[in-house]
């Protein structure tokens, strides 16, 4: 009689967490026959559950198609630890909440409590909605129809989720708080607040998904809404800087004050008079800071000392201030309620406005910048923003995040250069742990690069400006036209600037007999569904957005073509100020800074390549720097191990044995 062969399995926290990934496990009867067990995915999990055992930090690399997702999601769900898991953008977010968290609800040992958080203004808010409903002279025709028929779908959706009521548009910016407009405990639908109710789920959970911009929100407050949990995943880590950065950013966009002075309840209590005059003060403001900016070669300026016109505008803000309050409504009934909560959310809103733009008046402190930053290019008053942030955050992160969480596990698939966690340590504020070092590891991609990838870097390319640009143009248009035609479209060209990009679609589009798209000609998921859809290979034209986040599995991108090295641009004032900054502390910004950001982008940009075991594609940074200067190793080191060429007969191989 043979033995039934014996497999050892998962039973007690004080087990190996690798074994639910073994072919006999439930992972692999969960994904069934598909399912190939990848040795970096087990190793993961069991790093995952040390870190959280040991109360340990954890940097942790995992190469695209590691699986990363459930190996951190088991060693939480199956050891019932409660966590924050936060991404960047939204396709994780949704793939966690939607396809991730509801497969292994399927073999957990128990059912996972879980949560969903978004920022409020991903949630109807009811007292706007109830103005809405109570005052249709403020609607169009359609808006009050399309209010009625939303009222009927709330009833079927008890979230009060935007995405999931599909609301879009006018409607939708109606019935949603925006940053200034909530009332707060005020407000008489406080009980029954969506967001409040998904804030108060979000605390019994034992894991809430969320995103960056909430967390670092959340981390920026005196008083968080969200109380602290001590386990963390930050899942595309190398985005949390960006989104700090954002949380702690004052800023100040011309629509902001013509945006309150139109708010029904200031249009209704203050003087026409004094709202045209604190409008008039906004136009001269940033008129002001337009002429700073002169012809705008740069697309962001700073300026010195304080701003004069900034502080009149302050006084005109003050007075609707003043107004406001000589006008707050008695609350005798629920309509007077409502209006009175309203008419305080506006209030609060002004004194905020007024304690902004005291701030972005003042010479900032050392360890912030000022710049006036332009969305087109243009000085034109309205196209320009005034913002204040701090030139790093390393020290914010430390003191509220690293030192008062037990873990936090920071992953992606791109956070070392030169395989070393060093820059991602200096940009987090990652500390050092006296009695050890926090748990680093670099998960290689299971994906064979050598066998599926080629990277050309040819010679006789190096950016020019001024005089020789023409030139340069010239031969960087024929190397990009050759090289579309060899991979017959299917191609992504990722440019280091507008600019640039615009110059080569110009050049190019009407060159080939490919579907030719460009950045900015419909929106981002529009391009990308027309660039997958294309039977004759498409080939899009693109800047930094881009980069990461975009996932083209299969033949429709065979290949990634980078321009120019993406190191930032060396006028530019933030980095100039970030630069001095790191001079002035005995640092040099160079090998500190511009050489891993420009690492890592590079990176992040070729990895858009190759999504899956079986795509195959080459990776082309027409750059020869990177083949000439010193720093040309490194970036190379960064990148995922594949082949290499200078040949442009190599490529052309490549592609005929497709
Ligand atoms: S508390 Fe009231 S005002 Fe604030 S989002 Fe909720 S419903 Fe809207």
């Amino acid at each position: 009689m043979t033995q039934p062969e014996w497999h050892p399995t998962y039973e007690s926290p004080d087990d190996d967490i690798a074994l639910l990934f073994a072919p006999w496990g439930p992972v692999a009867r969960l994904l069934g026959q598909g399912y190939r067990p990848r040795r970096g995915q087990a190793l993961m999990a069991r790093l995952v559950k040390r870190a959280v055992d040991e109360a340990q930090h954890a940097l942790i690399e995992a190469g695209t198609g590691s699986g990363k997702s459930f190996a951190y999601l088991i060693p939480l769900i199956w050891t019932r630890t409660k966590a924050f898991v936060s991404t960047a953008n939204k396709t994780l977010q949704t793939q966690l909440w939607e396809k991730d968290l509801p497969a292994l609800a399927q073999i957990a040992p128990h059912p996972i409590e879980a949560a969903l958080l978004k920022g409020r203004s991903n949630y109807v808010c009811l007292l706007k909605l109830e103005e809405q409903r109570r005052q249709p002279r403020l609607l169009a025709t359609d808006t009050e129809d399309s209010t009625a028929a939303l009222l009927e779908r709330l009833e079927t959706v008890p979230s009060g989720d935007t995405e999931t009521l599909r609301l879009y548009g006018d409607l939708r910016d109606s019935v949603v708080a925006g940053r200034h407009d909530c009332a707060g405990h005020q407000c008489p639908f406080f009980h029954n607040c969506y967001y409040e109710q998904a804030k108060a789920a979000a605390e019994e959970a034992d894991i809430v998904v969320l995103n960056h911009a909430l967390l670092a929100y959340n981390l920026a407050l005196e008083q968080q809404f969200l109380s602290p949990r001590d386990v963390v995943i930050v899942d595309e880590a190398h985005e949390l800087e960006r989104y700090v950065v954002n949380a702690l950013r004052l800023s100040l966009d011309y629509i902001a004050v013509p945006g309150l002075i139109n708010d029904p309840v200031v249009a209704g209590n203050v003087p026409e008079r004094v709202r045209r005059q604190a409008v008039q003060a906004n136009h001269e403001l940033f008129q002001f800071l337009g002429e700073i900016g002169g012809n705008a070669e740069e697309r962001r300026w700073t300026m010195d000392g304080e701003l004069q016109p900034a502080m009149a505008l302050v006084g005109h803000l003050q007075q609707i201030h003043r107004e406001l309050q000589r006008t707050v409504p008695p609350a005798n009934s629920q309509e007077e309620d409502q209006e009175s909560a309203r008419h305080q959310a506006v209030l609060e809103w002004t004194t905020g406005l007024v304690n902004e733009i005291t701030q972005l008046a003042q010479t900032e402190p050392e360890d912030q910048v000022r710049y006036c930053e332009s969305w087109t290019g243009d000085t034109r008053p309205d196209d320009l923003s005034l913002q204040r942030e701090p030139l790093d955050v390393a020290g914010f992160l430390t003191e509220k995040l690293f030192d008062t969480t037990k873990t936090v596990i920071c992953t992606s698939a791109t956070l070392t250069v030169n395989q070393r966690f060093d820059y991602l340590r200096r940009q987090l504020g990652v500390p050092e742990r006296q009695d050890g070092t926090v748990i680093e590891r670099n998960i290689q991609s299971p994906f064979d690069f050598q066998e599926q990838t080629l990277l050309y870097t040819p010679f006789g390319l190096v950016p020019q400006f001024g005089e020789a640009e023409e030139d340069y143009m010239e031969k960087l248009t024929f190397e990009v036209h050759r090289l579309l035609r060899a991979s017959r479209g299917r191609a992504f060209v990722l440019c280091t600037s507008n600019r640039r990009m615009r110059q080569l679609y110009d050049a190019l589009w009407s060159e080939l007999p490919y579907n030719c798209l460009r950045q900015g000609m419909a929106s981002r998921a529009d391009l990308l569904e027309e660039f997958k859809s294309s039977s004759e290979g498409s080939v899009l034209f693109a800047t930094r957005s881009f980069w990461e986040g975009v996932d083209v599995p299969g033949d429709a991108l065979s290949m990634v073509i980078i321009d120019k090295l993406p190191f930032a641009p060396f006028r530019d004032p933030v980095y100039k100020r970030r630069e001095e900054r790191i001079r002035q502390t005995g640092g040099n910004p160079f090998s500190e800074v511009s050489l891993p950001e420009a690492a890592l982008t590079l990176k992040q940009g070729v990895g858009r390549l190759i999504r899956s075991e079986t795509d195959r594609g080459v990776m082309a940074i027409l750059d020869s720097r990177i083949n000439t200067a010193r720093y040309g190793k490194l970036m190379i080191a960064s990148l995922p191990p594949a082949r290499r060429t200078t040949r442009f007969e190599d490529v052309s191989a490549f592609f005929q044995q497709q």
